[in-house]
């Protein structure tokens, strides 16, 4: 399939750009006595949650923010906590399972799930048990049916084959593998390190596991990336044969991502450089049999993402690109964010903030705001990335 190519970052935006940006009700001035925006948003949320009450036969999809890792990586502009004991994980796991009965009394049990995702970190941070915990939980407050889109983010470093096994027993059929980039350089620079071999090894797993589909995600614009690198990298991914492939940019933003300040400047490539980048990952990917569906995101030709844009019913949502069909979405998690009837609700991102809200039997939402949909059918050339809801990264 021919696309025409616009370099994304044209847009004013990338994917896995998070929900802070202009337009959430908290940057509304309150008018004096008035309800608090958080409030508002609350509001609007529970009115959303009635009318979603009043037509049980809607299909739901659930995006469940797991805000752990390992390390925080120094280019992940994300709110992660990074190696949390097993109890904080536990208490967090029963907190997203409150949340989800706080839901379940507002719409009711009779939505079937369609789509789910686990992710916004690494999932494989819970434990077996953690997992088990989590899914089980969910499924005893709605139906889920073995056919759901079913999606998790891991990191290749951590993941075991236990953990992939469990997770498609779970009934996960698309895993996520963060890779970055492959150039031992640019993973020095960037303090993240693995090997082709891992990602080679951990992607025969999810295979021999039963997943259906491997996603692996590539990020441009890293400190010590060039292009002589990083079409190595492109070649080796192509190698692996990921069923899809998602790129992100890089955005270099210390004042407001602390983390990001550990990382040299000096060493990030050229506008020019990142461009050039972006293109030669279209034309490799391209001429390796994958197409352009949209945004970040590259897949096989048959993947039934690809037919879905072919027939004009491919979707996209906070989780991902999508073939099933429309389904309000319920954010789940400490910044999670959900989208009903062209809104999105997101989350309090703090960690405690969150929780103290669910055991004082609130919901969680603080902000809200209105998109033209981005869950209309659409393809590539509709597009753009202003009007592209956030999306979960591993
Ligand atoms: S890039 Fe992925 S693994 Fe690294 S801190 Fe961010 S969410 Fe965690």
């Amino acid at each position: 399939m021919r696309l025409t190519l616009r370099p994304f970052w044209r847009r004013g935006g990338q994917a896995g750009e998070g929900p802070e940006g202009p337009g959430f009700l908290d940057t509304v001035p309150v008018p004096w006595g008035g309800p608090a925006p958080a409030e508002q948003a609350r509001e609007q949320y529970e009115r959303a949650l009635a009318g979603l009450a009043a037509r049980p036969a809607d299909p739901i999809a659930l995006a469940v923010a797991i805000p752990f890792c390992a390390a925080h990586c120094l280019y992940c502009e994300r709110d992660i906590h990074a190696a949390q004991p097993a109890e904080v994980i536990d208490a967090y796991v029963e907190s997203l399972l409150a949340e989800a009965r706080l839901l379940s009394q507002r719409i009711g049990a009779r939505h079937e799930v369609l789509q789910a995702h686990l992710g916004g970190g690494t999932a494989n941070e819970l434990s077996e048990l953690q997992l088990v915990r989590l899914v089980g939980g969910l499924q005893e407050v709605w139906r889920m049916p073995a056919d759901a889109e079913m999606s998790v983010d891991c990191d290749p470093r951590r993941v075991t084959q236990s953990q992939l096994e469990l997770l498609r027993g779970l009934g996960f059929r698309l895993v996520s593998f963060g890779v970055t980039d492959l150039d031992p350089a640019v993973q020095q620079a960037i303090g993240r390190r693995h090997s082709q071999a891992l990602v080679d090894d951990v992607c025969r797993v999810a295979r021999e596991s039963g997943f259906e589909r491997i996603n692996l995600e590539l990020m441009i614009g890293l400190p010590q990336q060039t292009p002589a690198r990083w079409r190595a990298t492109l070649e080796r991914i192509v190698d692996m044969a990921p069923d899809r492939v998602a790129l992100s940019r890089y955005r270099h933003r210390p004042a407001s991502v602390p983390v990001q300040r550990a990382l040299d400047a000096g060493a990030l490539p050229s506008e020019a450089e990142a461009r050039a980048m972006w293109a030669m990952a279209s034309e490799v990917l391209c001429s390796a049999g994958y197409d352009w569906i949209g945004a970040d995101q590259f897949v096989l030709g048959d993947d039934e993402l690809a037919t879905a844009l072919q027939r004009g019913e491919l979707r996209r949502n906070v989780i991902s690109y999508t073939a099933t069909p429309n389904a309000a979405l319920l954010g789940l998690g400490a910044g999670a964010v959900g989208e009903i009837d062209r809104s999105l609700y997101c989350n309090e991102r703090a960690l405690p903030l969150w929780q103290q809200s669910l055991e004082d039997g609130r919901l969680p939402v603080v902000r809200v705001r209105t998109v033209d949909s981005p869950s209309a059918p659409s393809g590539p050339h509709e597009h753009s990335f202003e009007s592209l809801a956030p999306r979960w990264l591993s």
